[in-house]
């Protein structure tokens, strides 16, 4: 498998380049050159198979010869060992949880796939691999406990001060060794930029080998299929594929779902569910791309203005707007919303939900409300009790902090303060 960047002004690369570099030197965002079938054995007697048999098959293709098939068994075995339940939340609604992972999140299906292949790839290189990684939240953490004490490789995340919840900060900023939190007096967009120009920046890219672990890294981005296929194996009914709902920031997840169904995964639509960051769900209107300054909501990992993987969605509609729209929905919620579902789910159905997965309930029940016969899934992204502000203000209650976030948050955070000035940071990252 060979990967081609977007803007196709750059060279064709394997799945160890493309993991290594990242990026494509012309700046676009490597995509893969044809999209692989599923075998229909896979398909077909999903249930009986393991997740990790699964997640083999799904990926292989994509790797290609870059990683031997024991290797690659053993980092898809690291990667997919924890539970990925679908919940039935009522008759229509099913809830695939995603936060049973190390850092409650969903990021660390990604994050711990490409930790072990990045290690395994710069494992007989001279040079120290320095990943450089902005978060809104979520990210951070799962890059952080992915990449936390692997041989080789220095990982920097820049986060936005004061605009990720304190079990998320504590996740990334406590670590230490080859982890360091830079905290930026600024937006997410702001930390996405300054990341963005570091990559394009010769006198950095001289000292440095640098590469990314956003989500535009396919070997971050490819892993994130595994959910969809786990959410069909369990699907009550395989002769009506579900609608799936995908609570959206950066849209790598949710364009990861896409290309699991153009290889042959029976889904029968895929929803963008957005909070007041709306681009996508403008752009599904009036087929204009406006990017927008990010606003800051509940659920602050969607809280993107200008998302990086869309343009991977129109590579694999082959930039046809209609075909596009046969396959996308999106809806996007206000905050007042959000915290109206988490309370009335939690009341009604006994289930509760956290702010990015109440956002993707609302959109599966708008889209339930507008279509006949599309009982669905939304992906249930992030655990409550990372959110304890807002979830305890819907439900009028406190909620149990696991022992395992007990533990973390007495730990001390570690973060090297950086105003939003591009200088600032290229000093740091030079000295
Ligand atoms: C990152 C994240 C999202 C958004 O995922 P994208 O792939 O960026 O669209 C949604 N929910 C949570 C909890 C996240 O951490």
């Amino acid at each position: 498998m060979k990967y081609y960047s977007t803007n196709k002004a750059s060279g064709l690369v394997d799945f160890k380049e493309a993991t290594i570099k990242g990026q494509a030197i012309d700046k676009g965002l490597f995509f893969p050159e044809k999209i692989p079938h599923i075998e229909k054995d896979l398909i077909d007697n999903i249930e009986k198979i393991s997740n990790e048999e699964i997640a083999l098959r799904v990926i292989r293709p994509y790797v290609g010869n870059t990683i031997a098939e024991d290797k690659l068994y053993e980092i898809v075995c690291e990667t997919v060992n924890f539970q990925i339940p679908l919940k039935r939340v009522n008759e229509e609604i099913s809830s695939l949880e995603l936060y049973h992972g190390p850092t409650l999140a969903f990021k660390d299906v990604g994050a711990r796939f490409m930790s072990r292949c990045l290690g395994h790839f710069v494992q007989d290189d001279t040079r120290k691999v320095t990943v450089l990684v902005a978060t809104s939240g979520d990210t951070g953490g799962a890059v952080a406990n992915g990449f936390y004490e692997v041989e080789g490789i220095e990982v920097i995340i820049l986060y936005p001060s004061g605009k990720v919840s304190p079990v998320q900060e504590k996740q990334l900023t406590t670590l230490g060794k080859n982890i360091k939190a830079l905290e930026v007096n600024g937006t997410f967009d702001d930390c996405q930029q300054m990341v963005k120009q570091a990559f394009a920046d010769a006198d950095i890219n001289n000292k440095l080998f640098l590469t990314s672990a956003n989500s535009i890294n396919v070997a971050r981005w490819l892993p994130q299929q595994f959910y969809y296929f786990f959410a069909y194996k369990q699907w009550h009914d395989k002769n009506n594929p579900p609608v799936i709902s995908v609570p959206s920031g950066n849209f790598g997840n949710i364009c990861a779902g896409i290309l699991a169904m153009q290889s042959g995964l029976p889904v029968k639509h895929f929803i963008a569910a957005c909070n007041a960051n709306d681009v996508i769900t403008k752009y599904l209107v009036s087929e204009k791309y406006l990017p927008q300054k990010s606003v800051a909501t509940l659920s602050n990992a969607m809280d993107v203005g200008n998302p990086s993987n869309f343009v991977r969605i129109l590579e694999i509609f082959h930039h046809q707007f209609p075909e596009l729209k046969k396959k996308l929905s999106s809806f996007s919620f206000t905050d007042e919303e959000t915290i109206k579902a988490i309370k009335e789910v939690y009341k009604k159905e006994n289930y509760l939900l956290d702010p990015h997965g109440a956002v993707g309930y609302l959109a599966l029940k708008e889209y339930q409300s507008q279509n006949n016969n599309c009982n669905g899934i939304f992906l249930e992204t992030a655990h409550p009790v990372k959110f304890p502000e807002a979830v305890e203000t819907a439900i009028e209650n406190k909620i149990k902090i696991p022992d395992e976030l007990k533990s973390l948050m007495y730990r001390n955070k570690q973060s090297i303060l950086l105003d939003n000035n591009y200088q600032q940071f290229k000093e740091f990252l030079l000295k």
